[in-house]
Order: structure tokens, then C-alpha cells, then sequence
């Protein structure tokens, strides 16, 4: 009697634990849907193994707890490389909370509003929106931080936050990858100046390279165009994978990485294309001035390198993309006498000098007013291009998907909102300010999309929910002695890496049912406890090396001279047909250690 008494304690006490197996791992997930790879099958897989639950409206998800608990593993990986210091003289860094709501007034000031690409928040009747939903937060945390930073001995400043962001997306890919909400990591840096704001930027591309590293799977970091955010210098983060949006040119010598749109390179095949010519016409910004530009049809026209080449500011890129026929119109109708008017002919440097040019539009024009500027490099960079870095490489495209960006914004948000310092000469002077996000659920989205099998997912033990499932025959139960090693077994865990640790020991599942949930789950190791092998304890491995140091370690102190565990090598699938798992046999005694070398590598 007494016994049995015990016993229902200890088994109350293990199902309250919070690792104890929970209804959302759903041992009935649709396996098809990865299967059939691709598309927004990643989606569908997170959603039927219980990690998001999608909503009907496009573009929004929740997180259950599995997602809950890898979306925070990301976190915390972001949180610890930001926290600690690489060097004594790092700039301080500081974590903060901001509101997602943000009068519209603030983004007025700095030209992001109105902004068809923000969810704005309208009481009831009122037309005009006063507040959004924000997308990210320059606007904000630079309001913010107008009070803390009055004179130059209160800079520099890093803050940093994680918090839901949101964007209107017209045609939301759905899911995790491009949705309406977002879980994001953005910081933002203050400075007395250009020099320290770019020193930070150097210190926080060392953080990003830790971080990204953390998470284990292959990243490429591109050079950017800073696009919509502006500023001088930005640097991308990505994961080469086919169903990105993005397209990154590559170096195949040197590995330099640039962003399609920023990349520069020495163009082949300079003076050789003859045929067929392209011209786009478009106009300076007081109008009186036609531009032609010259330029092989096989190529695209980089508006940026067109800029470039035409020495400035002054040509109106929105007649860039205007039809050539409506530029011309518009040419003669501002210009009263063309025989006075300008013109100014871009010529790619690809072009042959004798290449068949499309006939010249206008009858009447003064030779006297033509000018040409030639030999210049006015399309986007082409497979097999030489890289501009080395000189000797050739560039070759990847598409990718874009998880991180780090941007030096100078004074292009703290001007407008009047973010001003006292300096050392009791003079007012404009902070210069940095930013540098992470999209965690796009994190979690891409390794979920790099890292599956047809089995499921394949997390790296990193930011894997659990690094480790414990499971066990559904009789399990009727063998109290066994349950409570069990219970000894998570309690005398002194690593106090239990919390990592899934136990299910539910009745009504078969054992191969668990094990196979765990292996489509993505749980790295999974640790499988019966009566017949006790006191050892099988190990399935799930998780893809990124490393092999266990050997070394196996060799040392495995096969009894330390540790009384056995590795087995490939064997077949307890329960996955056609499927072969790395399998250990490890004491019960040892398995902490165990797997503490086994998780490494994984
Ligand atoms: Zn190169």
C-alpha cells in the first residue's frame, strides 16, 4: 500500500513538470505535406506538428509552444552575443521595450508617412489615421532617447528590443517567411559622430557573425544597397536557398558577396555587343535636357549606375520607367526650341562603336547640342561578370532569403526629429545614429526550410525546441520501479539542461508513434527507455553534424575506459522504413556527459 502511494506522488509530479509531453506535438501530423517539398509546405509541416497555428487571414500565425520555445532559443542566442562584451572598450548595450503603436505625426517628420505599407489604427469616424502599427521603430526610439541624450557625455548609446512589428503586405506569401506580423530583433545605436557610429557598425558585424554562427547553418553576409531606410554604408544577412526573394552575385574566388543592386563588377565582353541595341530615354530635372542610354538588350538598366554615369542628382529617375514615347512628348512640349535644347547620349561600355543604333526619335535636333559620354557601365551586374573585389573571380547568382540587416543611417532620422547633442565646444550638433535587426520568425522560417527531410524537421540543437526527447512504450506505466528511474534520471540532471529535455510517457502512443514524432519534430536526439535495455538507454541521433569532435571524445573516453556507452554507427530505423539512424547504447550513469559530446556537433 505504501508503495503505491508513493508512486501516484511521483507520477503526479512528473506530468506537472513542464517538459512532460503536451497535446500540441501531435503524433498524427500529415507527413505528405513534406513530402512533396517546396512552396509553403514548410508552413504546413510547422503547422501540423504543432509549432504554429496559421490563421485564416493571410499573413498572421500564433505561436504554439513548440515555435514558442525556438523562436525563444533565437532570442536568447541574439540576447547573450549582444550583452556580452567581445572587448573591454565595447560600446555598452542595452535592451528596451518599445509600444507597437506610433502616432503618425512622428513618421510625417521623417517622410515614411502616409505609407501604403503600414497598418494604420483609426477611431471610429475619424478618417485620417493618428496612430500605426510599426514596421520598425527609428522613428520612435529616436524620440525616445531626446531626453537621455543632451550632451556628449551621454553618447554613444545602443538599445535594442524584440517585439512584434508589422507590415502591410499586399500579397502576403503567408506563413512564416513574409507574413503581416513579425517577430523582430532591431537595435539601434547613437554617436557623437560618423567615426564611432561606423565603429560600432564594424562591432556589431562581429556580434552578427557570432550570432549567425550560434545558429550553425551556413549564412552568407552581402554588401547592400541601404534601400528604403537610407544611409551610407548596410550589410545584409542571408540564406542561400532557391525559394528566396532576394538574389545575391557571388565571387567564385574571392567569396565576396554583394547584394544584386549594389553589386559592382568589371563587365565582359567590353566594346564587343553589337546587336540588339536598347535606348530608354529619359530627362534631366528641370527638363531641358533628353538623355539616351545606349544599352545591350540582353542586359538590364541599373538606374543607380545610370546616375553615376550621367554625374549626378540632376536626372529625374522617374522618367527612367516612363514609356519612351511619353519622355520624348513631354521633352518638346517643355522645350520651345529644340534647336536650343540639350542632349546627352549614355553609351554602355559593352556596345561595339559600330553597333546598329536605334534611329533617333526627333527630326529636328542640333548636332551642336549632342553630347556623349561613353565607355560607361550602366546595367546590373551579369553572371560571369569579373568581381570588382579581387579582379579575378567570376560572379555567379544565388537566390536567398534575407534574415538580417545592418545599416549605418548617419543623420537621416535624428535631422528631421532633432536629436541633438552638446559637444565638447558647448555646440549643438545632430547625433549620428546606426540600426541592426534580425527577423526571428524568419529565422525560424528558413532554418525550418534549409534543414527538412522527408521525415520533417531538422533543427540544429541550438535553437531546437528540445535538444533531447525522452520516450517510452505505453506500458510504461505498469512498471513503477522503471518510472521512477525515470523521474531520478530529469532530477539528478546537475547540468540543469532538463528544461531541454521532452519526456513522453503518454499511454496511448505507441512507442514507434513517439519516436517518429520526435524525429519529424526535429529533436536532435531522441532517447528511447525500455525495460529490456535498462539501465542503458538508446539513442537515436536526428539532428545533421555540423562538427565531428564527438569522435575524438568516443575514442578517448567511450567503450567502457570512461563512459559505458557503445556507439553503433548507421543502423536501421526502429520504426522509419527505408531510414537509417545513428544509434548509441549509453548507461543511464553516463548519459548526461553523453550527451553533452553528442550535442556539440549537432
Ligand atoms: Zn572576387
Amino acid at each position: 500500500m505504501r508503495s503505491l502511494k508513493t508512486t501516484a506522488i511521483k507520477l503526479s509530479y512528473i506530468s506537472s513538470k513542464r517538459s512532460y509531453c503536451h497535446q500540441f506535438i501531435n503524433p498524427n501530423f500529415d507527413s505528405k505535406a513534406t513530402k512533396s517539398g517546396g512552396g509553403n509546405n514548410t508552413n504546413d509541416l510547422l503547422t501540423n506538428l504543432g509549432y504554429i497555428y496559421q490563421l485564416p487571414t493571410a499573413g498572421l500565425l500564433h505561436y504554439l509552444p513548440l515555435g514558442l520555445r525556438t523562436v525563444k532559443k533565437i532570442g536568447d542566442i541574439i540576447r547573450k552575443n549582444l550583452n556580452n562584451s567581445i572587448d573591454a572598450n565595447e560600446f555598452p548595450v542595452n535592451e528596451v521595450s518599445l509600444s507597437s503603436i506610433s502616432p503618425t505625426s512622428l513618421w510625417v517628420k521623417t517622410g515614411r508617412y502616409p505609407n501604403d505599407e503600414v497598418f494604420t489604427l483609426n477611431k471610429n469616424g475619424d478618417k485620417n489615421a493618428k496612430f500605426l502599427l510599426v514596421p520598425t521603430c527609428e522613428e520612435e526610439i529616436t524620440a525616445m532617447m531626446k531626453p537621455y541624450l543632451k550632451s556628449y557625455k551621454n553618447l554613444p548609446q545602443i538599445v535594442y528590443q524584440i517585439s512584434r512589428k508589422y507590415r502591410y503586405e499586399k500579397r502576403p506569401r503567408g506563413g512564416i517567411l513574409r507574413g503581416r506580423e513579425f517577430l523582430m530583433k532591431d537595435a539601434y545605436s547613437f554617436h557623437v559622430n560618423e567615426r564611432d557610429a561606423l565603429k560600432c557598425f564594424d562591432m556589431m558585424k562581429s556580434k552578427y557573425d557570432l550570432i549567425f554562427q550560434a545558429f550553425k547553418i551556413p549564412y552568407v553576409s552581402a554588401w547592400a544597397d541601404s534601400g528604403e531606410i537610407g544611409g551610407d554604408r548596410s550589410m545584409e544577412y542571408h540564406y542561400l536557398h532557391e525559394i528566396g526573394e532576394d538574389k545575391l552575385m557571388i565571387c567564385d574566388e574571392c567569396g565576396i558577396a554583394s547584394n544584386i543592386e549594389k553589386c559592382q563588377s568589371t563587365p565582359v565582353g567590353k566594346g564587343q555587343f553589337k546587336d540588339p541595341v536598347e535606348v530608354t530615354w529619359c530627362l534631366n530635372k528641370e527638363g531641358d535636357t533628353l538623355i539616351g542610354i545606349y544599352y545591350p538588350g540582353t542586359h538590364e538598366l541599373d538606374p543607380r549606375r545610370v546616375v553615376e554615369a550621367y554625374g549626378g542628382e540632376d536626372l529625374d529617375l522617374d522618367t527612367i520607367n516612363m514609356p519612351n514615347e511619353k519622355v520624348l512628348l513631354k521633352y518638346q512640349r517643355e522645350n520651345e526650341d529644340i534647336m536650343l535644347a540639350s542632349m546627352v547620349r549614355l553609351m554602355d561600355c559593352r556596345l561595339h562603336p559600330r553597333s546598329n543604333l536605334p534611329d533617333f526619335p526627333l527630326s529636328k535636333y542640333s548636332k551642336f547640342q549632342f553630347v556623349t559620354i561613353d565607355e560607361v557601365d550602366l546595367c546590373f551586374s551579369k553572371v560571369g561578370d569579373v568581381c570588382e573585389h579581387c579582379g579575378t573571380g567570376h560572379l555567379r547568382m544565388e537566390k536567398s532569403i534575407e534574415v538580417g540587416h545592418i545599416f549605418y543611417l548617419g543623420d537621416k532620422y535624428s535631422k528631421p526629429l532633432d536629436l541633438k547633442y552638446v559637444s565638447k565646444d558647448n555646440a549643438q550638433e545632430v547625433v549620428k545614429m546606426g540600426c541592426y535587426g534580425i527577423g526571428l520568425s524568419r529565422v525560424l522560417g528558413s532554418i525550418a526550410e534549409l534543414t527538412k527531410d522527408d521525415i520533417g524537421l531538422r533543427w540544429p540543437s541550438t535553437i531546437a525546441p528540445y535538444t533531447v526527447s525522452f520516450v517510452t512504450p505505453p506500458n510504461i506505466h505498469d512498471d513503477t520501479s522503471l518510472l521512477r528511474e525515470i523521474e531520478h534520471l530529469k532530477n539528478n540532471n546537475s547540468t540543469n539542461t532538463s528544461d531541454d529535455w521532452l519526456f513522453d510517457l503518454r499511454k496511448d502512443i505507441s512507442l514507434g508513434k513517439k519516436i517518429n514524432t520526435s524525429h519529424a519534430a526535429g529533436i536532435p536526439i531522441c532517447c528511447i527507455i525500455g525495460r529490456k535495455s535498462w539501465p542503458y538507454i538508446e539513442l537515436e541521433i536526428r539532428g545533421k553534424r555540423y562538427s565531428n569532435t564527438w569522435e575524438k571524445a568516443y575514442e578517448m573516453e567511450g567503450n567502457g575506459s570512461k563512459f559505458d556507452w557503445v556507439s553503433k554507427g548507421e543502423k536501421a530505423s526502429t520504426n522509419s522504413k527505408n531510414r537509417t539512424f545513428e544509434k548509441h547504447l549509453v548507461h543511464k550513469d553516463d548519459l548526461n556527459s553523453v550527451l553533452a559530446i553528442l550535442l556539440k556537433d549537432l
